[in-house]
C-alpha cells in the first residue's frame, strides 16, 4: 500500500518544554509531518501543537491523556484521527524516570512505573495498529533505553529497566505479527539525553561523568533522537522492523 503524501504522526509525552518529543515533533513538522500530541498535560499538549501548526505550516492538534488508562488513550487518539489527516506513525515517548534502589521499590512504585512506561506503551499501540492494519500501512516507534540493556547505571533503577526491556520484546513480537500488515515496528533506545527526565540531577558534573562512561564525548540531545525517529518512521525505512536503534554515544555495543 502506498505510504501517504499527506500523512499525520502521533506522539504521546510530547508536551514537555525540554523534551525529546516536543523536540521530535518540530523536527517531523519540518519534514512535513502533521503532527497529533497525546500528554498528561492536555493543555501544554494543546500549546505545543498550536506552536508547531503556526511555525511550520502543518496541521496539529493536542489531546490530554494518562496512558497508563487504556479508556483515556483511546477517546484521545480517537479525538486526533478525527481531526488530522491519516495517522501514518505512532511514536511512543511518554515515560517516567525511576532511580529508586530496588530493594527500596514499593508495590506502588513497580506498578506506577510498569503502568506508564510498559502498558502505556500498548494502550496507545494496540489503539493505533488498530487503524493502520485498515490502511496497510503503519510505523510504531517506542522509546527504550540504554538502561535496558545494561542494567540501569545511568540514573534510573531495576523498575524502569525492566519496563524499557518490556519494551524491546513487546516491539520485537508485535513487529512479527503485524509485519505482513504493512506495519513496521522498531525501538529506540537513547543514551543519557540532556531533557528534564532525570529531575534537576543532570548537572554540567554529572553530564561530563556521564559522557566519560561512552564513545563519543558528550551526552545525547533531544535532536539525537528526533532524528532517528525521523528515520524509523519514513517511507525509506520500510525493510526495517523488530530492531532498536541505540542512540546513546556508544555506550552500549553489542
Ligand atoms: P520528559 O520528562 O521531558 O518527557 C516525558 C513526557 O511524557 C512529558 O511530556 C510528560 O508530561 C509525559 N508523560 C509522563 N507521564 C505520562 C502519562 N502517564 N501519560 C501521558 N504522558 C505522560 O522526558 P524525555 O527525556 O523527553 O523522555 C522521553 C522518553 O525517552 C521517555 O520514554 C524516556 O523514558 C525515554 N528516554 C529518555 C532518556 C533521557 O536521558 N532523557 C534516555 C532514555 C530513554
Amino acid at each position: 500500500t502506498a505510504f501517504p503524501e499527506v500523512r499525520t504522526v502521533v506522539l504521546t509525552g510530547a508536551a514537555s518544554p525540554r523534551g525529546i518529543g516536543r523536540a521530535s515533533a518540530h523536527f517531523l513538522a519540518e519534514q512535513g509531518w502533521n503532527i497529533g500530541i497525546i500528554d498528561l498535560d492536555a493543555d501544554a499538549a494543546r500549546a505545543v501543537a498550536a506552536e508547531i501548526a503556526e511555525q511550520h505550516g502543518v496541521q496539529a492538534a493536542g489531546a490530554g491523556a494518562n496512558v497508563a488508562d487504556e479508556a483515556q488513550v483511546r477517546a484521545a487518539y480517537d479525538e486526533l484521527e478525527a481531526a488530522l489527516p491519516q495517522i501514518v506513525a505512532l511514536v511512543n515517548l511518554a515515560g517516567v524516570s525511576s532511580p529508586v534502589p530496588y530493594l527500596e521499590v514499593t508495590a506502588d512504585e513497580w506498578k506506577r512505573v510498569m503502568d506508564i512506561n510498559m502498558n502505556g506503551v500498548h494502550y496507545a499501540t494496540r489503539r493505533a495498529v488498530e487503524s493502520m492494519v485498515e490502511h496497510g500501512v503503519g510505523r510504531v516507534v517506542s522509546l527504550s533505553s540504554v538502561s535496558a540493556q545494561r542494567g540501569g547505571g545511568t540514573f534510573s533503577k531495576t523498575v524502569y529497566s525492566a519496563a524499557k526491556a518490556g519494551v524491546i520484546g513487546f516491539t520485537r513480537s508485535v513487529a512479527r505479527e503485524l509485519g505482513h500488515q504493512g506495519i513496521t515496528v522498531n525501538a529506540i533506545s537513547p543514551g543519557p539525553i540532556d531533557t528534564d527526565i532525570m529531575g534537576g540531577t543532570l548537572t554540567e558534573e554529572r553530564k561530563t561523568a556521564m559522557a566519560a562512561d561512552g564513545v563519543l564525548p558528550r551526552i545525547g540531545t533531544p535532536r539525537d533522537i528526533a532524528a532517528a525517529i525521523a528515520y524509523l518512521i519514513s517511507e525509506d525505512a520500510g525493510f526495517v522492523t523488530g530492531q532498536t536503534l541505540n542512540v546513546d554515544g556508544g555506550l552500549y555495543m553489542h
